[in-house]
């Protein structure tokens, strides 16, 4: 579902990205994990052309966004991505925010959207919030917003970069719950995060960044408790 090749990306002379290869398969959940600065937010963007690769192949859902012929929005149309900051239009109430993008894309009629983001509310435990404004939600409630406006959209892989990070601690298992039922639904994600609790119950495969490079990858269990690379087991010593 996402085959990236060779991937190389630079800001002026800094070299951020220095040759990516990934696969994920579908259902697969990877969780890239690494130093501040190593080009994890950089890579996940590339992923959905929000910063175009330099050079390298990107496949995503069957779409070669390295091709300039592809056309970019009806991809992105197929990959929900959540940020550290949730972004919701703070004017519109929560059920608004959820069916603006998908009824002005004529993907859904307002009832049929409706109806989803009801739904979809119910899932992340905040059915009675469709009509409030996001001002009046909590950190955690406004990024399941997030994830719930992203899931009406139907994607077929789920990008998340550091979620949980700007949130209060307390706030912080609500989310990631909602994550660890997406992946139990089968949902394809890719996730970088900070919390390893998280990584170790749900990740299939951790993958550690660093310096604009794939350093080592594996399952969990494999990177956390055996790690091979020095890299690794020093950046696991300090945030472990
Ligand atoms: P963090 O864990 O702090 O989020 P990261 O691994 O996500 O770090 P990136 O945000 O991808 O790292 O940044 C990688 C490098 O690219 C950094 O040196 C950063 O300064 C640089 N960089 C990122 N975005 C830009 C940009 N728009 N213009 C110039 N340089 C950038
Ligand atoms: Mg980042």
């Amino acid at each position: 579902i996402v085959d990236v090749t060779d991937v190389h990306k630079s800001y002026g002379k800094n070299e951020v990205l220095k040759g990516i290869d990934l696969q994920v398969q579908e259902g697969e959940v990877v969780v890239m994990i690494g130093p501040s600065g190593s080009g994890k937010s950089t890579f996940l963007r590339t992923l959905n052309h929000l910063e175009p690769a330099d050079s390298g192949k990107i496949v995503i859902n069957g779409w070669d966004i390295s091709d300039k012929k592809t056309n970019i929005d009806k991809t992105r149309e197929t990959i929900g991505m959540v940020f550290q900051h949730f972004n919701l239009f703070l004017h519109l109430t929560v059920l608004e925010n959820m069916t603006l993008a998908p009824v002005q894309l004529g993907k859904l009629s307002q009832a049929e959207a409706d109806e989803k983001g009801l739904a979809l509310l119910d899932q992340v435990g905040l059915r009675d919030k469709a009509d409030v404004k996001p001002t009046t939600l909590s950190g955690g409630q406004e990024q399941r917003v997030a994830i719930a406006r992203a899931l009406e959209m139907n994607p077929k892989i789920m990008l998340f970069d550091e979620p949980t990070s700007a949130l209060d601690p307390e706030m912080v298992g609500d989310v990631l719950q909602v994550m660890k039922d997406l992946a139990k639904e089968g949902m394809t994600m890719v996730v970088v995060t900070h919390e390893m609790g998280f990584a170790k119950q749900v990740a299939d495969r951790v993958v550690f960044f660093a310096d604009g490079k794939i350093q080592e990858q594996g399952t969990p269990e494999a990177v956390f408790e055996h790690p091979q690379n020095p890299r690794t087991q020093d950046f696991l010593n300090k945030i472990l």
